[in-house]
């Protein structure tokens, strides 16, 4: 599935099979010297043969193409080991890089989630089905480091690197301000709301997201490219929505709390979701996970902001209000 959205710039539709998600939007931008792809799908059969149909459909000569990654996640970096040359060059940021080098070591998910009220019977499939770990990159890579205002130019486009910390630590959007194209990897989303989880690092991922999510409020933006779903144009009614749906999550958790403490996953399990189930209890395990790692992402500020604490109470970590809470 092959479309072109601008000259010389198309999608490709990467299907992720059995995942809510769907699909994984693959941009390619050609050019004489060198192509560009961003981001690419997960390291299983079905990514690499639409990513292979849709180059051999576009004329793209791999051997002729760099990469670049807007964050860790499996659905956009998994693939890049597979698919590339070895003259390819890989385009990442710090932080991703970092957290990718230093792996995923199960024991770490299993001890978080443990302590956070995983029920320890479903902990194993959880860990097993989790796409992250199933279909991530099979090779050591060596990247090229970008930042903050670094450019990517590739034929008649020049990219701004725009850091966007929130969906993952070392989030990177692209900017191309004469053309006024924002590619969004999946800090902004059109029909799904970006997942914000928190699993391990000592950080606010929320509160990063929501400042990332101001910064580019202030974009002249009249395209955007996201990860996932549909190409969109009203940027600043979408920061609009995502800020007041993260308040609505927030309002809703201090009114769970308001009636006793809980685990990060008992929180979890009391708020709404979009999936289609009939019960919390019948939610697909992977679909448990990322719920309770946004619940936690959402508890951790409101922790930070004063609202609500946390103890350790029969080695499960266990959140309360604290009593003159205002948000
Ligand atoms: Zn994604």
């Amino acid at each position: 599935m092959v479309e072109e959205i601008s000259s010389n710039l198309y999608k490709i539709e990467i299907p992720l099979p059995k995942n809510p998600l769907k699909a994984i939007n693959s941009y390619v931008i050609k050019n004489a010297e060198r192509n560009l792809i961003i981001d690419t799908g997960w390291n299983q059969e079905e990514c690499m043969e639409a990513m292979q149909a849709g180059l051999t459909e576009l004329g793209v000569d791999i051997r002729k193409t760099d990469f670049f990654i807007t964050h860790l996640h499996a659905d956009h970096f998994g693939l890049v080991s597979n698919v590339m040359a070895d003259t390819s060059k890989i385009y990442f940021n710090q932080p991703d890089a970092d957290r990718f080098r230093s792996g995923f070591r199960l024991d770490d998910f299993v001890n978080v989630a443990r302590l956070n009220g995983y029920p320890e019977n479903e902990l194993q499939k959880a860990i097993h089905a989790h796409p992250g770990l199933k279909f991530r990159a099979s090779a050591d890579l060596a990247f090229h480091i970008l930042k903050e205002g670094d450019t990517l130019s590739i034929g008649d486009y020049g990219f701004k690197c725009i850091e966007t910390p929130g969906h993952t630590l070392g989030h990177m959007c692209l900017y191309e301000p004469s053309k006024k194209i924002f590619v969004s990897g999946d800090h902004i989303l059109n029909d799904i709301t970006p997942n914000i989880q928190l699993w391990f690092d000592e950080w606010n991922p929320l509160k990063e997201y929501l400042s990332s999510l101001d910064k580019v409020y202030e974009f002249d933006i009249e395209l955007v490219l996201p990860g996932h779903r549909s190409i969109f144009k009203n940027c600043r009614g979408r920061i609009q929505e995502l800020k007041h749906h993260h308040q609505s999550r927030l309002d809703e958790i201090i009114s769970i709390l308001e009636k006793g403490s809980k685990n990060a996953f008992q929180v979890a399990s009391k708020m709404s979701w979009d999936i289609i189930s009939d019960s919390w209890d019948l939610f697909p395990v992977s679909q448990k996970w990322f719920a309770t790692g946004e619940a936690m992402a959402h508890l951790k500020y409101l922790k930070e902001e004063g609202i609500i604490r946390s103890e350790v109470r029969k080695q499960k970590i266990v959140f309360s209000l604290n009593r003159n809470h205002s948000i």
